[in-house]
């Protein structure tokens, strides 16, 4: 969605986006559900306020093993969108004082609330994606998943590195 600037008026507007065609949609990372809701006003001729909140569940592949989990996602965030070219942008001048409160300077008069969404998505994510705190993985000698199967060449550890290691150490 993008939102011209100059049809944004001081009466907040509100906006409910229930798709997530604003995503990156990838084969194993993709939004199953979301909902955004957003309310926007003009604070004066060149700032405008945006306050928002997402929530959604999201389809990601374990960082270790690769099977797909969904996480929820949740999230609130306000931007003050501005159209001033210098950066002497004072905050101080806006009466609403959210201290959490995101500046965007735009190129052109035009607000893309998509990537408004995107950013607040992707900084909603941890950082690690685990099935489980205590997942396994896939063993790096046969390429199971150690959670589902026990591991094929767990039958011959003699000639794992390890194995041979232990060895050494031993002699
Ligand atoms: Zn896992
Ligand atoms: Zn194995």
């Amino acid at each position: 969605m993008i939102l011209p600037f100059d049809e944004i008026t001081g009466e907040a507007r509100r906006y409910t986006i229930s798709d997530s065609d604003w995503f990156y949609h990838g084969k194993e990372d993709f939004l199953l559900t979301a909902t955004a809701n957003i309310s926007i006003s003009k604070r004066d001729s060149e700032i405008v306020l945006l306050k928002g909140k997402l929530e959604g569940q999201r389809v990601v592949a374990c960082d270790r093993c690769g099977e797909q989990v969904r996480k929820k996602i949740h999230c609130e965030f306000v931007y003050l969108v501005s159209t001033r070219k210098e950066q002497a942008f004072e905050l101080r001048d806006i009466e609403c004082s959210d201290e959490d409160a995101i500046t965007l300077y735009l190129k052109e008069p035009e607000i893309d609330v998509d990537e408004i969404l995107r950013e607040q998505a992707y900084l909603a994510f941890p950082l690690r994606n685990l099935c489980s705190e205590d997942c396994k993985g896939i063993c790096a000698g046969c390429g199971v998943v150690l959670n589902n199967e026990a591991c094929c060449c767990s039958l011959d550890k003699s000639s794992s590195a390890f194995a041979v290691l232990k060895k050494l150490t031993n002699s």
